[in-house]
C-alpha cells in the first residue's frame, strides 16, 4: 500500500484515544498534585497554629524571666509563679548548668531552629524523649512523625491496655483499633479507642502528669479521641541563660475533622473527575472501533473491504513470522457479473457475491486473509507450499465455486501473483520490509487480464513479461495515430511466382513499422494490438490506399505489373459497406480494380457469414479478387467454402512445415488444391522455403507459391526491380 494511504490510516487510528490519553493522565497528575499541596498546608496549618499557642506562653516566662530584677524581690516568687503554670521547665545558665527545674526533664539533643508563620523569632524545638514525635526538618519545619507514632500504637496489645501499662495514651480503654498506616503521606490513620466511657476523662490529662500522648474520649458513643504530643520549646533568656519549657501539641477531633472534610471533598471531586475522563475516554475507544469497523467494512458482502485489505494484508506480510511462508496474492473474479445482475436484478446478483465470499472464507486457513474489492473482484492472500499445488487448490475452489448455485453455472477467473520467500546473499530468510500489497495486487490483475475475454474459468500467474507487454502495448497504443500521419508504416511486398515457369504473377503486401524511437518493428509485435483497440481499419485503408499508389505509379511508368493483396482484418469485414469504402479507396487514386486482391483471413468466415457473403459478392463485382487467407489453419472451413464465391485460397504456411510436411501433409495438400480446382478457384502456397516443396506444388498444379524460396517481402523498390 502507498505510504500516503498507510500513514492517513494510522493517523485515523491513532488521533483519538491519543488525546484523551493525554488529557486523562494530564488530569490525573493535577488532581493528584492539587490534593498533596492542599492536604500539606491543611495539616501544616494544624500543626503550626497548636504549637503557636503553646510557644507564645513560653515567650511569657521569657519575658517575665526578662524582668526579674525589676518585678521580683525575690528570684522564688518568679519560679512560684512559673511553677503555677504546671508546666515542666528547666533554666540552664550559660555555663550550662541547671539553675533551677520543675517536673521531668525528658528533653533530648534532638531539634533545632523552627520557622513559625506568626512572627515568632528565636524559636526552637526539641523532640521529648518519652513520646518524641514531634522533630524539626532541615528546613526549619514541624514534623509529626505519624509513622513511629503508629508503630507504637499497633504494638499496644488489649491485655497491655487493661493491665494499665499504657494509661498514659489510652486511660483505661479495652482496645485500640488502628486502620493501615501510609507509608507514603506518613500522614493518614485513624485509631478508634473502645471502651472509654464519659467518666474516663473529657479532654483531660489521664494520668495527672503531662508528660506523654493522651487519648481521652470526648463522647463516649462515637468514642472521639484527641491525642497530645509533647516536645521541648527553648528560648535565650536575656542573662545568656535558656529556658526548656515543654510544650504539647493537642490535636483534637475538630482539628482531624477539618482536614477529614477536605480530604473528602477532594477525594470525591477527583472521583467525579475521574469518572467523567474515562468515561470520555472509553466512548471515544468505542466509537473509534465502531467507525474502524465501518471504515474496514464492505456493505454488500457485510464482510471486510480492500482498505482492510490493503492494512491487514500488508501488515502481516511484512511480520517476521510470515517471512518464513510462500504467500500470493490473487485477484479473483466472478465472470459476467454485470450479465447476470442484468438478468436477475442486483439485488439477486449481490446475493450470489456474498455466497462467493463466504464459500471462500470458508476455505481459507489461518494468516489467510479474503476481502472484497469491488463489484465482482475479490483480493485473496494465500499461503502456498508450491505452484503446481496452489494452482490445484485454486482450481479445486473454482470447481465448488461454479456450482455455488443450482440453477446457474458460474465461471471465476484467477490472476495470482507470487511472493516466495525471500533470501538474503547468506541464505537468510528476510522479511518483506518494504512489500507493497498494492502493487501486488495490480500484477495478480494483470496476469487476470491475460486469460480469454470469454466466460470460461481459468488462472493464470504473473510474470515479470506480462509487466514489458504492457508497457510495449501502452508504448504502441500511444505512438499508433502520429505514425500513421507521419507515414511510418511502410509497405513491403512479397512476390508470389509460379512454380512452374517460375514468373512472378502476384504479391502481397505486407506492413512494417519504421519508428525513429522504436525501431524496425514487424507487423506481429504490433498487429494484433491494433487489432484489439480497433486502430486496424484505418491501418487496412492505410496499406489498400499506399499498394493502390504503387500500383498507379508502376502502371504510368509502364512496368508489368501483376495483381497485390491487401490484408483486410476481420474487425473490419463486419462493416457493411466495406465494399463501398474499399471500391472509393481505389477509386480515389484511379488503379484498376483487377491489380488489387482482398485478402481475408479464414477465422473471419466464422461471423455473420450472410454479411461476408454480401461484401464478397460486392468486391467481385467492383472487380476484385477475393481470396481466403491461411486455410486449414484453424477451424476446418471447408463448410463455408461452399457458400463462399472466393477467387484465390492460400494455403497455410503450417503446411509446409516440420510434420506437416510429410508424407500424409502432402496428401492433405494434393486434396486440398483438387478441392480448390473443383470450385473454381486459384491457389496459392504460403510459407514454402525448399526446392522439393515447389517441386511436389509444381505437379499438383498449384497456381503460385509464396515463400522464402522465391523472396522474403521486400521494399516497393526491390519489388519494382523484380516486376
Ligand atoms: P500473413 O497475412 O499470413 O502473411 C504472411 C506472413 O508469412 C508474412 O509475415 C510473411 O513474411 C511470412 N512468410 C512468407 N513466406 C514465408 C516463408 O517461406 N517462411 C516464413 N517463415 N515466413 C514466411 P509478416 O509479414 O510478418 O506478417 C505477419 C502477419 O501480420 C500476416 O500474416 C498478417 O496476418 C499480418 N499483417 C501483415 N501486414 C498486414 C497488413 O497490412 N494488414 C493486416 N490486417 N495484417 C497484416
Ligand atoms: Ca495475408
Ligand atoms: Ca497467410
Amino acid at each position: 500500500m502507498a505510504n500516503t494511504k498507510q500513514k492517513k490510516i494510522r493517523k485515523l487510528k491513532k488521533n483519538h484515544s491519543w488525546v484523551s490519553l493525554i488529557v486523562f493522565v494530564f488530569l490525573i497528575f493535577l488532581i493528584g498534585s492539587l490534593l498533596t499541596v492542599v492536604l500539606e498546608s491543611m495539616v501544616d496549618y494544624v500543626i503550626e497554629s497548636k504549637i503557636s499557642s503553646e510557644y507564645q506562653s513560653v515567650f511569657n516566662m521569657a519575658e517575665l524571666y526578662g524582668r526579674k530584677d525589676t518585678m521580683f524581690s525575690d528570684e522564688k516568687n518568679l519560679y512560684d509563679m512559673f511553677d503555677e503554670e504546671g508546666r515542666d521547665y528547666f533554666i540552664k545558665d550559660s555555663k550550662g548548668n541547671i539553675i533551677h527545674s520543675r517536673g521531668k526533664n525528658t528533653c533530648t539533643n534532638e531539634g533545632g531552629k523552627v520557622v513559625l508563620s506568626n512572627d515568632i523569632k528565636d524559636a526552637y524545638l526539641y523532640k521529648d524523649s518519652v513520646h518524641g514525635y514531634i522533630t524539626v526538618n532541615a528546613a526549619g519545619k514541624i514534623m509529626v512523625d505519624l509513622r513511629s507514632l503508629y508503630k507504637l500504637l499497633s504494638n499496644i496489645t488489649p491485655e497491655e491496655i487493661k493491665n494499665g501499662e499504657y494509661d498514659d495514651f489510652v486511660g483505661n480503654a479495652d482496645s485500640i483499633d488502628l486502620n493501615a498506616y501510609n507509608e507514603t503521606d506518613n500522614q493518614s490513620f485513624s485509631i478508634t479507642v473502645n471502651g472509654i466511657g464519659d467518666e474516663d476523662v473529657v479532654g483531660e490529662d489521664i494520668t495527672g502528669d503531662d508528660d506523654g500522648v493522651y487519648i481521652g474520649s470526648v463522647v463516649s458513643a462515637s468514642n472521639q479521641i484527641y491525642f497530645k504530643i509533647p516536645a521541648w520549646a527553648v528560648v535565650n533568656l536575656k542573662d545568656g541563660s535558656k529556658l526548656y519549657a515543654k510544650v504539647i501539641m493537642k490535636i483534637d477531633m475538630h482539628d482531624m475533622s477539618l482536614v477529614g472534610v477536605f480530604l473528602a471533598v477532594i477525594v470525591v471531586l477527583t472521583f467525579i473527575l475521574f469518572v467523567i475522563v474515562l468515561v470520555t475516554v472509553i466512548n471515544g475507544i468505542v466509537r473509534q472501533r465502531r467507525m474502524f469497523k465501518v471504515f474496514f467494512t464492505d456493505i454488500i458482502i457485510d464482510g471486510h473491504n480492500w482498505m482492510w485489505f490493503l492494512y491487514k494484508g500488508e501488515a502481516l506480510l511484512r511480520k517476521g513470522s510470515s517471512a518464513k511462508k510462500n504467500y500470493a496474492v490473487l485477484n479473483f473474479v466472478f465472470v459476467k457479473y454485470r450479465n447476470y445482475c442484468v438478468c436477475h436484478t442486483v439485488e439477486q446478483g449481490e446475493k450470489v457475491l456474498k455466497k462467493v465470499y463466504t464459500l471462500i472464507q470458508k476455505n481459507l486457513v489461518r494468516k489467510e486473509m479474503l476481502a472484497h474489492v469491488s463489484n465482482s473482484n475479490f483480493a485473496v492472500l494465500m499461503k502456498y507450499e508450491d505452484e503446481d499445488k496452489l494452482k490445484m487448490r485454486i482450481q479445486s475452489l473454482i470447481l465448488e465455486l461454479e456450482k455455488i448455485d443450482p440453477e446457474h453455472v458460474f465461471s471465476f477467473q484467477v490472476g495470482v501473483d507470487l511472493l516466495p520467500v525471500l533470501h538474503n546473499e547468506k541464505g537468510r530468510v528476510v522479511r518483506r520490509k518494504n512489500i507493497d500489497i498494492e502493487v501486488e495486487y495490480n500484477n495478480a490483475c494483470t496476469a487476470r487480464a491475460t486469460l480469454a475475454d470469454g466466460d470460461e474459468s481459468g488462472v493464470a500467474f504473473f510474470d515479470q513479461k506480462l509487466i514489458e507487454d504492457q508497457l510495449w502495448l501502452d508504448k504502441v497504443t500511444e505512438k499508433q495515430r502520429f505514425a500513421l500521419e507521419h507515414e511510418e508504416f511502410l509497405v513491403f511486398y512479397q512476390p508470389k511466382y509460379d512454380p512452374k515457369t517460375d514468373e512472378l504473377r502476384g504479391a502481397e503486401a505486407l506492413i512494417r513499422w519504421q519508428s525513429p524511437e522504436l525501431g524496425f518493428i514487424p507487423p506481429g509485435r504490433f498487429i494484433p494490438i491494433f487489432e484489439k483497440n480497433g486502430f486496424i481499419t484505418e491501418i487496412d485503408h492505410y496499406m489498400l490506399e499506399h499498394v493502390a499508389k504503387d500500383q498507379k505509379a508502376w502502371l504510368d511508368k509502364g512496368c508489368k505489373c501483376v495483381p497485390v493483396s491487401v490484408n483486410i482484418s476481420r474487425a473490419h469485414f463486419i462493416e457493411n459497406d466495406l465494399a463501398e469504402q474499399i471500391r472509393d479507396t481505389v477509386d480515389k487514386v484511379g488503379t484498376p480494380h483487377n491489380l488489387i486482391e482482398i485478402e481475408l483471413t479464414e477465422s473471419a468466415f466464422f461471423d455473420d457469414k450472410k454479411a461476408i457473403v454480401s461484401t464478397i459478392v460486392k468486391l467481385k463485382n467492383y472487380g476484385f479478387s477475393v481470396s481466403m487467407d491461411d486455410f486449414g489453419s484453424g477451424y476446418s472451413s471447408l463448410n463455408s467454402l461452399k457458400d463462399m464465391p472466393l477467387d484465390v485460397l492460400k494455403l497455410d504456411a503450417e503446411f509446409f512445415r516440420g510434420e506437416n510436411a510429410g508424407e500424409r501433409g502432402e496428401i492433405v495438400v494434393a486434396e486440398a488444391i483438387k478441392l480448390a480446382k473443383n470450385l473454381n478457384m486459384r491457389i496459392v502456397a504460403e510459407g514454402v522455403e525448399v526446392k522439393e516443396q515447389v517441386d511436389f506444388l509444381a505437379k499438383q498444379d498449384c497456381d503460385m507459391i509464396q515463400g522464402y524460396y522465391y523472396a522474403k517481402p521486400m521494399p516497393k523498390n526491390d519489388f519494382e526491380q523484380r516486376m
